[in-house]
C-alpha cells in the first residue's frame, strides 16, 4: 500500500503532469524544479512521466484499418426533457396567439377574435352531443 504523500508532493506531481502538456507558468516551473531538487520520489515520478510522454510523442501515428464510429446514445431523461421543452414552448406560443387574438379586436372577416377563440373546439361540443344522443338512441328500448 502506498503511503500518503505530502500535499507538496501531490502538487509537484500535478505540476509535472502539466509540464508535460507545456501548461506551466514560469513560476510554476520554478516551483516544480525546487521541489524535484529536494524530493527524490517526485523526481523519479517526473522522470518516468517525461519518459512515457516522450515515448508516446515520438511513436508513429497508427493508421486504422477502418474508421471507428461511436453510436450516439440518447439518454431517456434527456429525451423527456427535450419533449417537455417543446411542449412548454408550444403552450407558450398558443397562449400568446390566443391573447393576441382576444386583444386585437375583430378579425378581417368580421367575427371578433374572442368568438373565434371561444369556439376553437371546432364543433367538438356539438359532436359530443350528437354522439351522446346516438348512444342513448341505440340503448333505448325500441319504440312500440
Ligand atoms: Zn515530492
Amino acid at each position: 500500500m502506498e503511503s500518503v504523500r505530502p500535499r507538496a508532493c501531490e502538487r509537484a506531481r500535478q505540476l509535472a503532469s502539466e509540464r508535460a502538456d507545456a501548461d506551466l507558468s514560469e513560476f510554476e516551473a520554478m516551483r516544480l524544479e525546487r521541489h524535484l531538487a529536494r524530493c527524490t520520489a517526485c523526481a523519479a515520478f517526473a522522470a518516468q512521466l517525461d519518459a512515457v510522454v516522450g515515448s508516446l510523442r515520438s511513436a508513429p501515428i497508427a493508421r486504422l484499418s477502418s474508421p471507428v464510429y461511436f453510436p450516439v446514445v440518447r439518454r431517456p431523461r434527456q429525451r423527456a426533457l427535450q419533449l417537455a421543452a417543446v411542449g412548454t414552448t408550444l403552450a407558450v406560443i398558443a397562449a400568446a396567439v390566443a391573447i393576441g387574438m382576444v386583444a386585437s379586436g375583430p378579425a378581417p372577416h368580421g367575427v371578433p377574435y374572442s368568438d373565434v377563440v371561444l369556439s376553437a373546439d371546432n364543433g367538438r361540443a356539438e359532436l359530443d352531443s350528437a354522439r351522446l344522443a346516438a348512444a342513448r338512441a341505440s340503448t333505448a328500448p325500441p319504440a312500440p
